[in-house]
């Protein structure tokens, strides 16, 4: 999944970003509105957090107009403690959550995360596609009741696809959301993460629970068993 910062505060946006890529998410970032901007519109990625007070373009401009543009992703903002009309703006703006500052970084991973999984239509945070249990507080991956043991990359690959489950995704769309933009990419690498992904999760090649579509990318088969939260 690929994450967006919005932050002028140089020490704060590295901060933010550096977490992120611990827990495994592709990050871009952008330190004034009209960059902010540029990118949430422009970039393909999945959830944007905005800083409210931002340089050339404001927080709560940078939302609408990415709102009104069309961009239906999760927005979380990041606002002044003492200054909860900010807060209330920010929802009507179109944000979906806030944090205040100033912030434990786990405190904001953990709403990422909760972000993504409603976006992605589940509302527990062990997602689970037929027997595949992918727990997203710990990245801990079960198939039957069985743990694997999956890389980093490995586990971005599976939740993305277990996110779009039923849906077809493409190699082109996940080169765009596993790598970030100044990484050399090469949709051949996604094939070789697939195949090996495909065996750690079924090594006897008994269910196996990602389709190729010849042309079109990969589909992971299998029903949600949490219905979408929305
Ligand atoms: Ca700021």
């Amino acid at each position: 999944m690929r994450v967006l910062v919005i932050e002028d505060e140089a020490l704060l946006r590295e901060q933010l970003a550096q977490a992120l890529r611990g827990a495994g998410y592709t990050v871009d970032v952008a330190a004034d509105g009209t960059e902010g901007l540029y990118a949430f519109t422009e970039l393909p990625v999945d959830l944007a957090i905005v800083d409210l007070g931002l340089p050339r373009l404001g927080g709560l401009d940078v939302v609408r107009r990415a709102r009104a543009a069309g961009k239906r992703i999760p927005v979380l903002i990041l606002t002044a403690r003492d200054r909860w009309q900010d807060k209330v703006e920010g929802l009507q703006a179109g944000a979906d959550d806030y944090v205040t500052k100033p912030f434990q970084v786990e405190e904001v991973l953990a709403r990422v995360q909760a972000l993504l999984r409603r976006a992605g239509g589940y509302a527990d945070p062990v997602l689970r596609v037929g027997p595949i249990a992918l727990d997203t507080r710990t990245q801990d991956v079960q198939v039957d009741g069985k743990w694997i043991e999956l890389t980093t990359f490995e586990y971005r690959l599976l939740e993305y696809l277990v996110l779009h489950a039923g849906e077809v995704v493409s190699k082109a769309e996940l080169t765009d959301k596993l790598y970030e933009q100044d990484f050399e990419r090469d949709s051949n690498t996604i094939e070789v993460f697939v195949g090996r992904l495909r065996r750690k999760l079924d090594p006897d090649d008994r269910f196996q629970p990602i389709e190729t579509l010849r042309g079109r990318g990969y589909r992971l088969q299998g029903a949600r068993e949490t219905p979408p939260a929305r």
